[in-house]
């Protein structure tokens, strides 16, 4: 029987956030408001929920995003980023994996305690997934983006796409560029993001911005696979996204699209000739061949997807492109995810936040009202919000306004989330505990295809029964930008081989706070993964140069022992610093500081150009003339 939660919430007397965390107890999965149960599963509910309201307990998955959150409370998402801000001093976005504490102290605010981990023993007879009601969600557009190897005609593929749609007269005019358009095909209406290739796709995932329903990968006849194009595979797959390959350049003479879709087996898209469930079409860019059948394949896989949302839901969009415009000030082109959108609505995407002035489809023409799947471009931003990020609805510009402003404030909170999701190798086994972390996600790069494919085949063999290591994409060359974003989307590690890191590669990891590991002996890395994966992996040390000292009288104190009194040539020595005695040009003694004290005071540093008494530890024969070289031991991994 078909059964909604409010209905059971009003019938058990209770809130609709119990019945929700007795489902989730129970593993029974709820699409929207409706599931289906018979007598005795609704039985287990009612325990479930009887047990929950004793103890105030809520079940929750550790790390969990505020959009989580907010459907586990069912409360807006808006509502949870605000209290985050507000209360909190955490910037998230709605897809920032929450630091568990914080998690706990949201639930805290709402009056419940927080139980974590896997839900309890799974019903018997697990209801299915039952599609929604009408009612709330409704069928809407595929979002797609074309991906492939340079050159292989991406750009033109999207041009005669967009062209031949306008060609049929129905929008009938110039397309303005807003990053996005949309075509309208006798099985339906397609959103193409303008943007091709896969970099502008994870840059975008990167940023909890996940729009694409279908990748299309573009592969020429003539070339076949290339190395982006295998790249593009890499990272649709990471993604979960479906992949549809359109074999393009087939008017050309020397086109063989057999040889393509053999190739294509070769990297686990198997075509459906071959038996396979990858669609693929044969295209020209060129002459248009193939076209109509490739956007009827868009169409039927849409439908396979089953792509939903409501557009009198709650208001969510994805900034996909923003520009400063010099007549029109910040201009700001959104795919509505969710809900409906209207001139004069009140929106903030992060520290940005505005009324919309006016809305302009892809054509260029003003539009009162944006439905899901809609790009649109949005006039009305204070300032220029960023690519990626999220846009929600306020009740009015005022409170778009506070929250905006209590973002910019709290974003340097931002940094410290981006580091509590980062995987790192050494505190994997922390991370294997609290986030229940099961795969340890690698992208490696080597010099040439020999070093990559020894280096992947061992790797492969280091899973254990905790974790599995998973090589997400790997390829020859050095690491590079798009490299950094698809690991900080997909939470990997970037492991280098006999390669170096580009250098906005390395910038880009240091923001996100990608870890990069570069090795040239292949034992050495296999044997790091493996101690990392059995969380063990010893910390290494490198020695850092503090400063030199030289021993000007020794003292014999009959309390304290016998101290160097030293002058601090250059540098500095610290209480925790080593020290190396050289006389006469030869080492005599390595050990570390025992004490340190500058005008008879314990102090902790004395800098160049003063004086101190220095104890070390097992080691008193001090001579005048004695050089001390200060060093330090820090830790590099
Ligand atoms: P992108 O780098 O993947 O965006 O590739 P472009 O769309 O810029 O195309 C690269 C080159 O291939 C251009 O010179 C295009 O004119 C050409 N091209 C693209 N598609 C086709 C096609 O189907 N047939 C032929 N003959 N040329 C094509």
């Amino acid at each position: 029987m078909e059964v909604s939660i409010k209905e059971l919430a009003n019938k058990y007397n209770t809130k609709t956030v119990y019945i929700k965390n007795a489902l989730r107890s129970l593993d029974i999965s709820c699409d929207n408001d409706t599931f289906t149960a018979d007598e005795d599963v609704l039985e287990l509910i009612k325990d479930a929920v009887e047990e929950s309201k004793k103890n105030n307990v809520i079940h929750v998955t550790p790390n969990s995003t505020p959009r989580e959150i907010a459907q586990v409370l069912d409360v807006s998402q808006s509502e949870i980023q605000k209290l985050l801000i507000s209360k909190f001093k955490v910037m998230a976005t709605l897809t920032t994996a929450l630091k568990d504490d914080v998690v706990e102290r949201i639930f805290e605010h709402y009056e419940f305690k927080v139980e974590w981990g896997a839900p309890a023993q799974p019903v018997a007879a697990k209801p299915k997934k039952h599609p929604t009601k009408a009612s709330a969600k409704q069928i809407r557009p595929a979002i797609v983006t074309v991906m492939g190897h340079v050159d292989h005609g991406k750009t033109s593929l999207l041009d005669f796409i967009r062209k031949a749609d306008i060609a049929s007269g129905e929008h009938g005019g110039i397309t303005q560029h807003i990053g996005a358009y949309q075509v309208h095909t006798p099985q339906g209406i397609i959103t193409f993001l303008d943007t091709p290739g896969h970099e502008a796709f994870t840059a975008m995932r990167a940023r909890g911005a996940k729009v694409t329903d279908i990748a299309i990968l573009v592969v020429s006849a003539d070339d076949g696979i290339m190395p982006q194009t295998i790249e593009a595979i890499h990272h649709a797959q990471n993604a979960e996204v479906p992949i549809i390959v359109a074999v393009n350049k087939i008017d050309k003479p020397g086109a063989n699209p057999d040889k393509v879709l053999a190739q294509l087996t070769e990297h686990g898209l198997i075509p459906e000739v071959y038996g396979g469930q990858t669609i693929t079409c044969n295209v020209s860019a060129k002459t248009g061949e193939g076209i109509p059948e490739l956007l009827e394949m868009i169409c039927l896989q849409a439908e396979v997807l089953q792509l939903e949302a409501e557009p009198k839901g709650e208001f969510e969009a994805a900034i996909i492109e923003a520009k400063l415009d010099k007549g029109r000030g910040p201009v700001a082109t959104l795919i509505i995810e969710n809900g409906t959108l209207k001139v004069g609505d009140s929106l903030a995407v992060n520290a940005a936040f505005g009324k919309v002035k006016a809305m302009l489809d892809y054509t260029g023409k003003p539009i009162k009202e944006a439905a899901p799947a809609t790009p649109v471009a949005v006039l009305g931003f204070n300032t220029v919000p960023s690519a990626g990020s999220t846009a929600l609805r306020y009740k009015n510009e005022k409170i778009a306004r506070e929250f905006a402003e209590k973002f910019g404030i709290a974003a340097k909170a931002k940094e410290h989330n981006n580091k509590n999701k980062a995987i790192h190798l050494k505190d994997l086994r922390n991370k294997l505990a609290t986030q229940g972390l099961k795969e340890l996600k690698l992208i490696v790069k080597a010099d040439v295809d020999g070093s990559l494919e020894a280096v992947n085949g061992l790797l492969e063999k280091l899973d254990n029964d905790e974790v599995v290591v998973k090589v997400i994409h790997s390829g020859v060359g050095s690491i590079m930008e798009s490299d950094i974003l698809l690991a900080s989307a997909a939470e990997a590690i970037c492991v280098g081989f006999n390669t170096r890191t580009e250098p906005n590669a390395k910038q880009e990891a240091e923001k996100l706070s990608i870890e990069i590991r570069h090795y040239k002996i292949i034992y050495e890395l296999i044997e790091d993964i493996e101690a990392a994966v059995k969380g063990m992996l010893a910390p290494k040390f490198e020695e850092e140069a503090q400063g030199t000292l030289e021993v000007r009288v020794v003292f014999n104190l009959s309390r304290h022992g016998i101290v160097a009194g030293s002058y601090v040539q250059d540098g500095k020595i610290t209480r925790d610093s080593s020290v190396r005695i050289k006389r006469n040009r030869e080492i005599i003694f390595d050990g570390k500081v025992a004490s340190l004290k500058h005008l008879r005071n314990d102090v902790k540093e004395v800098k160049v150009g003063m004086e101190c008494g220095v104890q070390l530890e097992d080691f008193t024969d001090f001579k005048e003339g004695d050089i001390f070289e200060v060093y330090q031991m820090i830790q590099i991994n």
